[in-house]
């Protein structure tokens, strides 16, 4: 049972998955060198003489949860994403990141599972949590509730629709001081399967990449949007009751060590990693309430200013791991970031 009631008193949920060896692993003969104990990780390579010292520091680290390797998303949803799920009924906003290097299984978790080259957009974190606000939307208490979605990534500080072919879309502050993406489509969606089609066309637009620019989803950060709208006071007008936003980030690995035959250009690296730095700051500023938070950093972080200033505000963050030695370093890396980001 997940005990989330002991877990969600804290703004920030921090948990770690670590995906099985995958083929060219395995045929490499690479072994798992990342290690669970409760809630402790080690990183450790047991029987070779390889030295780590150099990637290490006193381990192990600790975070609210660490998935075992037979956990499902189902059940990694129920430890992160779900808690949540109450706050935006209760007019919050809430936010789920996936972080980790390209492979990990940020977008398996966040997407749904692959068969072949393509996903099955039902059994991920995102369907989870639509399928979940739907429940309680049939709640007579929640009748007045609408559910909207909209699907947006973010490439090179540029915001592309990815329900309107992948349409550039620019930000601005509104009148009332609220961030809006200016012209993002929000679809309206009454059942979970009018919310997988999105999924679909969205997860479809991402891959395919209309422009060659983002072709590569490991460059960008998608974010999926589910807000519940309510009616406003003037006829026809409304207001956004609470959002969850689920975001699978872009792959946090230096540019140097992306994989030689689709090389990641520097300004790409650099972006992608001041927009890291900018979440993290983001977040540690909401666990701490601090009055300044530093959302000006990137436009991942303007995007989702609202949410880190609510008071009420929730995150949680799933990082995830490959757990190949030769991705030793980028795991040290995302161990570091997520154990830097999870609450006090
Ligand atoms: P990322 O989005 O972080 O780049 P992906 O989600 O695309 O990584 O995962 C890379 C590959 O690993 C995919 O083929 C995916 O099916 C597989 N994979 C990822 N996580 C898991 C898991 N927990 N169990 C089984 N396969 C996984
Ligand atoms: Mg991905």
């Amino acid at each position: 049972r997940p005990p989330h009631h002991k877990r969600m008193e804290h703004k920030i949920n921090v948990c770690v998955r670590k995906r099985p060896l995958n083929k060219k692993e395995t045929k490499n003969k690479e072994t798992d060198v990342v290690t669970r104990s409760g809630d402790l990780l080690y990183v450790h390579q047991p029987m070779t003489k390889v030295d780590l010292t150099k990637y290490l520091e006193n381990m192990p680290f600790r975070f609210d949860y660490v998935f075992d390797l037979e956990d499902d998303n189902r059940k990694v949803y129920e430890y992160t994403a779900k808690p949540l799920v109450e706050s935006i009924f209760r007019g919050s906003r809430a936010t789920c990141f996936a972080y980790g290097q390209t492979g990990s299984g940020k977008t398996h978790t966040m997407g749904g599972e692959f068969s072949g080259k393509n996903q099955n957009c039902s059994n991920g974190i995102y369907a989870f949590a639509a399928e979940d606000v739907f429940k309680k939307l049939r709640q007579p208490m929640y009748q007045h509730l609408k559910l909207t979605v909209s699907f947006f990534e973010i490439y090179a500080n540029k915001v592309f629709d990815l329900l309107n072919g992948s349409q550039r879309l620019r930000i601005l502050e509104d009148k009332q001081g609220k961030i809006r993406v200016v012209g993002l489509v929000d679809q309206v969606v009454e059942t979970v399967d009018d919310v997988i089609n999105v999924l679909r066309e969205g997860s479809r637009c991402r891959t395919s990449g209309q422009t060659s620019a983002n072709s590569n989803s490991s460059r960008s950060h998608a974010v999926f949007q589910l807000s519940l709208l309510t009616p406003g006071r003037k006829a026809h007008e409304e207001r956004t009751h609470g959002m969850f936003s689920l975001i699978d980030l872009a792959g946090n690995e230096r540019g140097a060590d992306t994989m030689s035959s689709d090389r990641i250009t520097r300004q790409e690296g650099a972006d992608i990693n001041k927009s890291l730095l900018a979440l993290k700051e983001c977040i540690r500023a909401m666990g701490k309430d601090a009055l300044h938070v530093p959302f000006r950093g990137s436009t991942l972080t303007k995007v989702l200013r609202d949410s880190f200033i609510g008071e009420d505000s929730k995150t949680c963050m799933i990082a995830t791991l490959s757990p190949g030695f030769s991705s030793c370093e980028n795991t040290i890396n995302t161990l570091r970031y997520a154990d830097r980001v999870k609450g006090l």
